[in-house]
């Protein structure tokens, strides 16, 4: 079974879509790798639809990417006596380590380190920037702040520090609890929320000792301020345009995820685009232009991989949202602009063999139209460069490891196949073929091009290409 798009679709599961039956739907939609969110799922809830979804992937015979999203340190506002305060700009309102239930003039903040790191002009935004509070005044475990705007304050909403750089690394407890229990599945990706420095990333990285590939969410403005630091060290990154477009001003969101979007492409690692992309599909079977036009953004910009959040999670349309993005980026990437678009943002090949190999396989696959590009890639990496090229041709991505087949998912025009490593030329040729007629990509009597390393089975290699025809039986090459 094999799509008609090239950039991936990653499905967010929840109470609306945890059965095996709509997994399965969600699959045949579109979904080409599912998230599970720590923030609501438990442990038990993680193991079972880790399960179910590798029954799906069975039954399929597909491989299918996991990412399991670590919450990471949100932070909360304490109690109040009455469950809520009304507030009036201007007032001067206090955050405090007093656990004490709070009322119209003070409130627990559970978080020390914050308070050990506000100053005074910093801001303070709850509940998803309702409320603004500007800090006045420090001292020992409070925060003095004036009311800028917004009235209604409820408690345990949450808290967003656009200015203040947090002491505490991005695992909290919880997330280490869950990233432990996740490693423990067979799982492909982890997701990192608001991580603010580089370090934040390379912490996660050694506790997963590259089991899983880990995916750096950019959600702080000061995760943006050190992209290019923190894309060195991720595996992916994800504009989570959610909680960005809290902690920055919303109109500078659609800059950022272009900018975003450049940076890993340029550096050769997936990129995905997430977060009300399909918003009002959580209660309607079909969305608005305005959202059909975001979608289509993100597939012309060339992202990796485009999210679903509650449409698929808790929504009432969840299949129907991944066929509604199936059918804008299919449309999208048949678009007489679309090619040029991409590949206005092609970037060259770096100086290493694979990318010579891998610049050169496009360019002849597409001055002799040839059928597909057929990439040998044990760790993965040669998947990731050549997908980096963003061919118009297809790329069937072949490994004999299961979990790089897996992880793949998430990058753009990437068919992944598992099969054993090639024995020699003769076989790799014919083993290419094969699996390039078989999975659909190419008719007999049409070539291909193969690019692999020899010797075989030694990773990090690539450094042969190979035109091939399809036999007319379709399972030799010649
Ligand atoms: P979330 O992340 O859905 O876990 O909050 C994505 C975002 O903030 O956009
Ligand atoms: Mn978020």
């Amino acid at each position: 079974m094999r799509r008609n798009r090239k950039v991936k679709i990653l499905a967010t599961l929840g109470p609306a879509s945890s059965d095996p039956e709509t997994i399965h739907s969600l699959f045949r939609a579109g979904a080409d790798i599912f998230r599970i969110n720590m923030s609501h799922a438990s442990h038990d809830v993680m193991r079972t639809l880790v399960r179910t979804i590798r029954s799906v992937e069975a039954e399929n015979d597909r491989p299918i990417g996991i990412l399991v999203d670590l919450q990471g340190p949100k932070l909360r506002v304490g109690k109040f006596a009455d469950g809520e305060v009304a507030l009036t700009p201007g007032q001067a309102f206090t955050l405090d380590s007093d656990e004490t239930p709070g009322d119209t003039t003070r409130v627990h903040l559970p978080h020390p380190e914050i308070l050990k790191a506000l100053e005074p002009g910093h801001t303070i935004l709850l509940d998803d920037g309702r409320l603004r509070l500007t800090v006045t005044q420090v001292a020992k475990g409070q925060a003095v702040t004036e009311v800028v705007s917004g009235t209604r304050l409820s408690e345990r909403k949450g808290v967003s520090l656009p200015d203040t750089t947090i002491g505490s690394g991005a695992l909290t407890d919880k997330d280490r609890r869950d990233l432990d229990a996740a490693l423990g599945e067979e799982i492909d990706w982890i997701a990192l929320s608001f991580i603010q420095r580089p370090e934040d990333v390379a912490e996660a990285r050694k506790i997963a000792r590259g089991k899983v590939g880990i995916l750096s969410k950019i959600e702080k403005p000061q995760a943006v301020a050190r992209i290019d630091e923190i894309i060195e060290l991720s595996d992916a990154i994800m504009v989570a345009r959610g909680d960005l477009g809290v902690e920055m001003p919303i109109e500078s969101v659609p800059g950022i995820q272009k900018q975003l979007i450049r940076s890993a492409r340029n550096a050769g690692i997936p990129v995905v685009v997430a977060t009300q992309m399909l918003e009002s599909m959580i209660s309607a079977s079909v969305p608005t232009r305005a959202e059909v036009s975001d979608v289509a953004t993100a597939v012309f910009e060339g992202a990796d991989a485009i999210m679903l959040s509650a449409e698929s999670a808790t929504g009432d349309y969840p299949i129907a949202a991944v066929e509604t993005m199936d059918r804008i980026a299919a449309r999208v990437e048949q678009d007489k602009n679309y090619s040029q678009i991409i590949h206005a943002q092609r970037t060259a090949p770096e100086s290493t063999g694979a990318d010579a190999i891998t610049a050169a396989a496009r360019q002849i696959a597409e001055t002799l139209n040839l059928a597909a590009i057929v990439c040998y890639t044990s760790s993965g990496s040669t998947g990731i460069r050549a997908a980096r090229e963003r061919p118009q041709v297809s790329i069937i991505a072949l490994s004999p490891v299961r979990q790089t087949a897996r992880r793949l998912a998430l990058v753009w025009g990437l068919h992944c196949v598992v099969s054993k490593d090639a024995r020699d030329v003769d076989d790799m040729v014919d083993r290419a073929s094969h699996i390039a007629f078989d999975e659909g990509f190419a008719a007999p009597g049409e070539r291909i091009i193969i690019t692999a390393g020899v010797p075989f089975g030694t990773p990090g290699a690539t450094n042969l290409l190979r035109i091939a025809f399809v036999g007319s039986d379709g399972l030799t090459g010649i």
